[in-house]
């Protein structure tokens, strides 16, 4: 099968070799370098059955699951910040036989019977970069590349089995509709143990021959300075780019080095609409959205030469097909921006299947093929997607209507004695259920009033839509990619 790197592999020390390919703080690695350390590693694991990697925001990290996958055995990447109870779990349901570190690294105890290998990134062992290319023989493209498991924001986290092919397949759509190249310059600061950080974050630059520069912790000062230095992109979360609309006023710099990025992109959960208008007030640029999950890598984003659209998720992606179904199974026609259905989608970026889980597998997939996402939108004339929320969680049927969180957390973040704002659906003996506003004030000494917010929702949307119920909270519950955790809010 062809390569998933080819500028590592194919001809490293041809085009980019002394083009730095990732760098964590001090330390980096060229091409050339990052093809000896991997493929050093690659020959030590080989044969493995699957590998985990303790996945610090570290060099080593980057290296491991390039090693992983130019020896072709799957990696499971680990969250340093899970509990024993995940870690346990995680462990059990993939059954490594090895786990990869940098040198150092504190294991904890559900780790304690792996054998460990420590990552040697100035590794030129006896290695010869060709080697790397010629992947073993039973390597496919449909092998699997990684087993990544999902956020666990609806449930206990599951393990997606995804291909070789899935991954290219995203990061040539992505290049198509970010016109991303090996001349861009990456901005990180994510966390690897998920799609966003390691699959776009890592392996996008790599594939394309461009560079990684990672924070190690993501500041406003980073950011400014990565800019400042060359670096053309920025991948986010939205409470990345939630607290650089925060620290906008009041620092220029900031402004001015985003106004100079060539693309500013968020994903992993829904950006509120205020934050997108706070970033494009004070910098000029838009935020990009895109659309995606574990199983299915990207399925949409709005396009650098398409027009930026705050609150949408633009479109669907090269290769993607995507249909909004209705619960009784008939597909919505209709591109009136307001026919809600749940998002299914097919095409080469899916992954195989949940690992040891063909149960969740089959309800997963319609019999005709298509995911089922879980998640909930309606669709612009244009085609552009709007997400509503996730069908567990975020739609709340209340008086015959059917009312996504999202549109009432986006007005809701609009009163200025708002910080952040979660809305749940609660049972309701009269309207079924009844909408429930969780909010962090900006001020905890004078907090908006219950009436105040319900008027403040009324006005903007449909009187509906106002929350019936207002609790007051110091924080929202948040995951490591700050998703909201609306299984915690509920069972308050
Ligand atoms: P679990 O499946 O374990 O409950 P999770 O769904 O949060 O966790 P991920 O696969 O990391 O795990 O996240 C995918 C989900 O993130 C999507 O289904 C969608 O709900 C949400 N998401 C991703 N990007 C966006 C976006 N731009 N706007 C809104 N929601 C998004
Ligand atoms: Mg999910």
């Amino acid at each position: 099968m062809s390569s998933l790197f080819p500028a590592l592999t194919d001809s490293p020390a041809a085009s980019p070799a002394e083009r730095p390919a990732l760098r964590f703080g001090e330390r980096s690695l060229t091409y050339t370098e990052l093809a000896a350390a991997a493929g050093a590693l690659a020959g030590r694991i080989q044969g493995a059955g699957r590998v985990a990697v303790w996945a610090t925001p570290t060099l080593e990290t980057a290296v491991a699951v390039v090693a992983a996958l130019l020896a072709g055995v799957p990696a499971v990447p680990l969250n340093p910040k899970s509990g024993d109870g995940e870690l346990g779990h995680i462990i059990r349901d993939s059954a490594p036989t090895l786990v990869l570190t940098a040198p150092g690294a504190e294991l904890p105890p559900a780790l304690g019977d792996l054998e460990r290998v420590d990552i040697d990134v100035r590794d030129q062992g006896p290695y010869a970069p060709a080697t790397a290319a010629a992947a073993p023989a039973a390597v496919t493209a449909e092998s699997p590349a990684l087993v990544v498991y999902t956020s666990g924001t609806t449930g206990p986290p599951k393990g997606a089995v995804i291909p070789r092919r899935a991954i290219a397949t995203t990061l040539d759509a992505l290049a198509d509709a970010w016109q991303w190249t090996g001349d861009d310059v990456l901005v990180h600061a994510l966390p690897l143990f998920h799609v966003h950080g390691l699959i776009l974050g890592i392996l996008g630059p790599l594939r394309r021959g461009g560079s990684v520069r990672h924070l190690g912790r993501f500041t406003a000062e980073g950011v400014t300075q990565e800019l400042n230095e060359g670096a053309t992109m920025l991948f986010g979360v939205p409470t990345m780019y939630h607290r650089l609309a925060e620290a906008l006023p009041d620092d220029p710099a900031l402004a001015k080095a985003l106004g100079r990025a060539r693309l500013l992109v968020s994903g992993s959960a829904a950006l509120p609409v205020h934050d997108h208008e706070r970033i494009a007030a004070a910098t000029g640029r838009r935020v990009i959205e895109r659309y995606g999950m574990t199983e299915t890598l990207m399925n949409t984003s709005v396009r650098a030469d398409g027009e930026p659209r705050a609150g949408t998720v633009g479109v669907p992606l090269p290769g993607v097909e995507l249909r909004l179904v209705e619960e009784d199974g008939s597909a919505v026609t209709a591109y009136d921006g307001e026919t809600v259905g749940e998002i299914q989608v097919r095409g080469l970026n899916l992954f195989t299947e949940y690992l040891n889980r063909p149960d969740a597998t089959a309800a997963a997939f319609t019999e005709d093929g298509w995911f089922r996402t879980g998640d909930m939108a309606v669709r612009d004339a244009d085609g552009y997607v709007r997400i509503v929320g996730r069908k567990a969680t975020d739609l709340i049927k209340s008086g015959g209507y059917k009312i996504g969180a999202g549109e009432i957390e986006n007005a809701l973040l609009e009163h200025p004695a708002v910080r952040e704002a979660a809305v749940t659906g609660e049972p309701d003996d009269d309207l079924g259920e009844r909408v429930v506003a969780w909010i962090v004030p900006a001020d905890p000494q004078s907090p908006p009033t219950a009436g105040e917010l319900s008027d403040h929702v009324a006005a903007r949307l449909a009187p509906h839509k106002r929350p019936r119920v207002v609790h007051y909270l110091d924080a929202l519950p948040r995951n490591d990619m700050g998703k909201i955790m609306k299984r915690a809010l509920k069972h308050d």
